[in-house]
């Protein structure tokens, strides 16, 4: 009977451990529990007033910058930033991730502090800042992504998870496009970056400043290559 009993009691503890160990795998694999907060950086006009770059600090910059132009298409970075954005959107949704876009307009004045800040109350569990490239040399060309340091002022605890976000993304984004991989850069004078509380990073897609990569970032098919290629990275850093 001693024994039998303690038998009883290892299978209830081995079926417990069981029956655990799945909700929790449940719970924590289901994308329909994971939301992305997408940014499509700048809008149709900048807006020059100041703020501060992160929680506390003395430094300012403007609220929201202007933004670069295709140097062959003369397409502007928030047109090409808010189309990218939009087909992430439907891709992520399409996967079964929960998305919040912080535009989806144009024509809208939300400082990069306030970007942050909307990301944060949208319940993401990561935030996706978009962004084209420019440069005073033409030939360069290739994407980056920023993220802040370990010794970041404001967000040095959301270093590590940003990084490895950064890091999947990129390489994701890279194999999947064929633009080049410059890699990742550690910034962290970026207002839209120092007062998010979620793990973010920022995407430089590829140089509008480049007359080939302009004109290719402007195709609809790459674009749809460009946020397959984020989308990738995304499930790449949640482990699916
Ligand atoms: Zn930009």
């Amino acid at each position: 009977m001693k024994r039998a009993g303690s038998i009883l009691i290892a299978a209830a503890v081995m079926i417990c451990a069981v029956f655990t160990g799945t909700v929790t795998k449940t719970e924590a694999k289901s994308k329909s529990n994971i939301k992305i907060a997408i940014d499509a950086g700048h809008q149709a006009r900048g807006n020059f007033s100041t703020e501060p770059i992160g929680p506390g600090a003395s430094t300012r910059k403007a609220k929201v910058a202007g933004g670069a132009t295709g140097t062959a298409t003369r397409v502007p970075e928030y047109k090409l930033t808010l189309r990218v954005a939009k087909k992430l959107k439907k891709e992520l949704t399409q996967r079964g991730y929960q998305v919040y876009m912080i535009r989806t307009k144009n024509n809208v004045n939300i400082s990069n502090k306030k970007r942050a800040q909307l990301a944060n109350k949208s319940g993401a569990d990561i935030y996706i800042r978009i962004h084209a490239d420019s440069s005073g040399s033409s030939a360069v060309r290739g994407a980056s992504m920023l993220y802040p340091s370990t010794r970041n002022r404001y967000v040095k605890k959301l270093s590590k998870a940003s990084k490895k976000l950064s890091s999947n993304i990129i390489r994701a984004y890279s194999k999947k496009t064929g633009i080049r991989n410059r890699g990742l850069v550690q910034r962290d004078d970026l207002t839209g970056t120092n007062w998010s509380k979620i793990p973010v990073t920022l995407i430089e897609m590829g140089f509008l400043s480049n007359p080939t990569e302009d004109r290719l970032m402007q195709k609809g098919s790459m674009q749809n290559k460009m946020a397959t290629g984020i989308a990738n990275g995304i499930d790449d850093y949640f482990g699916f």
